[in-house]
């Protein structure tokens, strides 16, 4: 790339930040931040409670409670989520979930009833989780499938951001075009 051709690259990843951040709440819509570090992989998932769980207050029904139990179930199987080059032969060894209108029982799986309940904002809710994974073989590290979407299908596309050893690009996933690669 030349000097110019990348600075004009870094003033549109700069310009294309706020604007991405502006619209975060998007239904159907989730953001990811993608950090590949040697055999570490970090993965920030920023969404809409909606996109994952189809509504966005506490649970109220023991219907709604088994809904967000099976969304935090899925969420908490980070292999099945995101799945690296099977080559570098990666581990999910971390996932971290927060959400303020999901009780904390829920969020840390697992079938204890919720003694504290969720917080009822009484508007939008996000739900942000992070991934970490590491890998034994990072020099056969190259892509990430995102399966987000075969996992929530009320999910349609996903903004990343990504620093990867080829640097940082921004990329959107869709159903169908949902493989990170550098
Ligand atoms: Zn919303």
């Amino acid at each position: 790339m030349t000097p110019l051709k990348s600075l004009l690259f870094a003033l549109l990843l700069t310009l294309n930040g706020p604007v991405l951040a502006a619209h975060a709440h998007v239904h159907g819509q989730a953001k990811l931040d993608v950090a590949i570090d040697g055999g570490k992989i970090a993965i920030h998932l920023d969404s809409p409670l909606d996109s994952l769980l189809g509504f966005e207050h506490p649970p109220a029904t023991l219907a709604q409670v088994d809904t967000a139990r099976a969304m935090v179930a899925k969420l908490r199987a980070a292999a099945n989520l995101f799945a690296a080059s099977p080559q570098a032969s990666c581990k999910a060894t971390g996932v971290k979930i927060e959400s303020a209108a999901i009780a904390p029982a829920i969020l840390a799986g697992g079938t204890a009833r919720p003694v504290k309940p969720g917080k009822d904002s009484g508007e939008h809710d996000d739900l942000d989780a992070d991934f970490e994974f590491l890998c034994a073989r990072p020099e056969a590290l190259h892509q990430i499938d995102v399966r987000l979407f075969d996992a929530f299908t009320r999910l349609h596309l996903v903004e990343v951001q990504m620093i990867s050893p080829r640097g940082q690009t921004a990329q959107l996933l869709t159903p169908n075009q949902r493989v990170l690669a550098w």
